[in-house]
């Protein structure tokens, strides 16, 4: 059961010393709570679908660690092979049979990918796809979407989203005019805006980086003909179509949105899932893409704890567990039936709402009307959502500390737990509005 939450005051002396140590208090600017205002919780500890901070409460958990804990917290069989792996030694520095492993999970989940390259996060696999696909075209120009969020990389913080669109920060100082330059930021869904770019500039273009479904402005889902035209023009235009798969893969199939969407895209870029909880991503393509990299071409990318052994023995032992026994039904079910649960929540209260779900992520907009794109996302009502995370988290439910996230049910959560959520969700509304 989630608890009511009335006391956090040793997370708020943690949040004190941590401001003295890190800038914000944080690591990553997402969990600082600044689009809703108040502390952090400091977490202590977590257990399948449960966290539990340092004044000892406990919160059902939507966040997942923003993504990677699709089996829950702790899952048996993950903390067994990292247990395993820990016997053996904790890097190397030189090649395993592990890392074989897990690329051959990978190769053989994801449609598209017929070589891999394992790196430490989804930022790094970005980056190196977003070089990868200029060094084998030799062109320049980038396209990316507003409100898709591809990591820190420099040239990709254009109108980024996640905690820079939450922060209201179109683009970063200390982000060089020169390495913005050549990347163009359109609408997502915008079909005609991504033609006419490619009439104009396709022979400069040497590739596009997208969500295939975005979880970094609240979820947005491809509509069918945006997905054909990224495919088409790409291919007739000789440039890569990258999936940034980083949130997405292994999520809402084992495929990833690839698979969902009928979608073959040459390079693809993984993280989250793939590393179970531990510090990995990756980055995979046509093996004719991926043979462009080095030792085997010329493009440079190297890592001195890639594929390290801890991290890949738990994305492994994930992978496999996804598998061996797809979670993904039973995931459906569960956040079908919070997103009706909510609707009917948000419909009682009368609060302004739409909702936006595929398979296991999901969030409520405080806006009237479906929301397809950044444009329209930045019209939401973030002051209620506000209210509502504070009004979840005083019952025991930690959603993400902003509208512009993705919530994420996992394996471990429970008909009961979504029940108890619902009815969380109806009070506090009823409160709010
Ligand atoms: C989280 C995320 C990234 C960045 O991954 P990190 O591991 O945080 O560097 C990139 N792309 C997408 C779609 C993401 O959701």
């Amino acid at each position: 059961m989630p608890s009511i939450v009335t006391d956090r005051s040793l997370s708020e002396t943690a949040f004190d010393r941590a401001q003295q140590l890190m800038p914000g208090g944080v690591n990553s600017p997402a969990r600082a709570f600044g689009a809703v205002g108040g502390t952090p919780i400091f977490i202590d500890r977590a257990e399948e679908a449960y966290l539990f901070d340092l004044d000892g409460n406990q919160y059902l958990d939507y966040i997942g660690s923003w993504g990677p804990m699709i089996l829950g917290h702790r899952h048996p069989k993950v903390i067994q092979a990292l247990e395993a792996a820990l016997q053996q030694g904790t890097s190397f520095g030189a090649p395993t049979a592990a890392e074989s492993e897990l690329a051959e999970r990978i190769i053989d989940a994801v449609p598209s990918v017929e070589k891999v390259r394992l790196v430490n996060s989804g930022t790094e696999a970005t980056m190196s796809a977003v070089r990868l696909a200029r060094g084998f075209t030799g062109r320049d120009v980038l396209v990316k979407f507003a409100g898709n969020y591809h990591g820190h990389v420099d040239s990709l913080l254009v109108s980024a989203g996640s905690a820079a669109a939450t922060l209201g920060v179109p683009s970063s100082p200390g982000v060089t005019q020169g390495t913005t330059q050549d990347t163009i930021v359109l609408e997502y869904n915008d079909v005609a805006a991504l033609t006419a770019t490619f009439t104009e500039r396709g022979s400069e273009i040497a590739g596009v980086i997208f969500e295939p479904v975005v979880g970094n402005m609240g979820v947005v889902r491809p509509s069918p003909e945006f997905c054909t035209a990224l495919q088409q023009l790409t291919r007739e235009h000789g440039a890569l179509l990258i999936c940034d798969e980083v949130m997405s893969g292994f999520r809402v199939a084992l495929g990833g949105a690839q698979q969902l969407f009928d979608l073959s895209p040459d390079l693809t870029t993984m993280g989250k899932i793939v590393g179970g909880g531990l510090p990995v991503g990756a980055y995979g393509g046509r093996a004719e893409v991926m043979d462009h990299v080095l030792p085997a071409g010329p493009v440079f990318q190297a890592g001195t704890l890639s594929g390290n052994p801890l991290a890949t023995a738990a994305g492994s032992a994930t992978l496999k567990l996804l598998k061996e026994d797809p979670p993904y039904e039973r995931l459906e079910t569960l956040t079908g039936d919070l997103e009706r649960g909510l609707r009917e929540a948000a419909e009682a209260a009368g609060l302004a709402h739409s909702l936006a779900r595929v398979g296991s992520m999901i969030t409520i907009f405080f806006h009237v009307g479906e929301v397809p794109d950044w444009q329209t996302a930045a019209e939401c009502d973030t002051k209620r959502y506000a209210q509502f995370f504070w009004g979840m988290m005083d019952r025991g439910c930690y959603l993400p500390c902003s509208q512009y996230e993705a919530w994420f049910v996992s394996a471990a959560h429970t008909e009961e737990n979504i029940a108890q959520t619902i009815e969380a969700a109806r009070e506090v509304m009823k409160e709010i509005a």
